[in-house]
């Protein structure tokens, strides 16, 4: 009877690759809360990917800062003109 190995776990520790490849999920708040602490964590004793974080952090900051919100009217004006395309009514 062969019996199974536990299945290995996690590095208690992220490395600067696995902190790289999900960094932008990271800053979109798409990982699990306890590996965020573990990149969280990371970044704070990781000078390098810290800095590659606040860069990622300030390049997503400008793109947000430079598109407020979104103008209602715009929207409006997208979705009639939609409508006309498909020849729905602009109201869905
Ligand atoms: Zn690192």
């Amino acid at each position: 009877m062969i019996r199974r190995s536990r299945r290995r776990r996690h590095k208690p520790e992220v490395d600067c690759r696995e902190v790289g490849r999900v960094l932008q999920s990271y800053l979109d708040g798409d990982v699990e809360d306890d590996f965020a602490a573990k990149i969280g964590a990371h970044l704070e004793a990781c000078k390098d990917c810290g800095l590659e974080y606040e860069t990622y952090r300030r390049i997503k900051t400008s793109l947000a800062a430079k598109m407020p919100e979104v103008d209602p009217a715009a929207v409006e004006r997208l979705r009639a003109f939609g409508a006309e395309i498909t020849g729905d009514s602009p109201e869905a």
